[in-house]
């Protein structure tokens, strides 16, 4: 396998410009969509078949409610090293590229949409057009011919970087240290950590708060992991349950017999 390539979102040095989101349409050439309002300069509330990249803006507030400080992330697919979606999908139409990446092709996906439901993040639409599930695709054909990903060069402050995974992850840890330095104390990465949750993201990112500030989970996981907790519980109940049952009929049949 090739050497892994990576994003890295710095959010501390996103102007909300969304000329990442722009140039992702463009590339793309996905089709323009209807303004939704969401109650901030947030356009739209989540990833759509149309929009692969996604300007977040988060309001985080005192304990009396008044805005202590805005943030803006410019949010994307990880390319998770466990990608929920590829695990789920029946028909091999996610999968994982030499670099790490992962895509689902068109040509294969059969539109179960398992994907959507797998993925912890939100990030697969389904396109009702195609009858296919869409997603970043981590630019696979700009990357292929050396150009990087659209989102990455539109970037005018570098708030995205695009390049070999363990290069930007020693670049990220620096400039958490010097944040810190400045009084950032909550600065923090978020899936850079290998070991950590879902094996590490390819798209990983810098934030100034917690995860929760930004609407990510603290520590993602696969709902197909959950389902397997679950299972495990209820057939546990269901074992309990029938040996209750057991013991109330014996009781009553010593009762019966007395
Ligand atoms: S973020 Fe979601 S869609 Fe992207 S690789 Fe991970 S599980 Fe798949
Ligand atoms: S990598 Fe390409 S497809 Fe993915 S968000 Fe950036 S521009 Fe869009
Ligand atoms: S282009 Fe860069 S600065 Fe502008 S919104 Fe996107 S990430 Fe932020």
């Amino acid at each position: 396998m090739a050497r892994t390539l990576a994003m890295f979102t710095d959010v501390s040095l996103c102007i909300g410009c969304r000329a990442c989101q722009v140039a992702c349409k463009q590339w793309n050439q996905l089709a323009p969509e209807e303004p939704e309002w969401t109650g901030s300069y947030q356009n739209h509330p989540h990833f759509t078949d149309k929009s692969f990249r996604l300007v977040r803006f988060f309001e985080e507030t005192d304990d009396k409610g008044h805005i202590k400080q805005w943030h803006m992330m410019s949010d994307v697919c990880k390319h998770c090293a466990q990608a929920g979606c590829l695990e789920a999908c029946p028909t091999g139409a996610i999968y994982r590229t030499e670099h790490g990446t992962v895509n689902i092709n068109q040509d294969i996906c059969n539109g179960c949409r398992y994907c959507v439901s797998a993925c912890p993040f939100g990030v697969v639409a389904f396109n009702h057009d195609t009858g296919t599930a869409t997603k970043c695709t981590f630019c696979n054909d700009r990357i292929h011919n050396g150009l990087g990903p659209a989102c990455a060069k539109a970037c005018p402050t570098q708030s995205i970087r695009f390049g070999y995974r363990d290069e930007l992850a020693t670049l990220a840890q620096k400039r958490v240290a010097e944040l810190r330095k400045q009084g950032y104390a909550n600065a923090q990465l978020y899936g850079e950590d290998q070991n950590g949750p879902l094996g590490g993201l390819n798209a990983f990112f810098l934030l100034l708060g917690k995860p929760a500030v930004y609407g990510l989970p603290e520590k993602p996981k696969l709902p197909q992991r959950n389902v397997f907790t679950d299972s495990l519980l209820s057939i546990g109940s269901a074992i309990l349950v029938g040996l209750g049952a057991v013991v109330a009929f014996r009781d009553r049949g010593g009762k019966g017999g007395a």
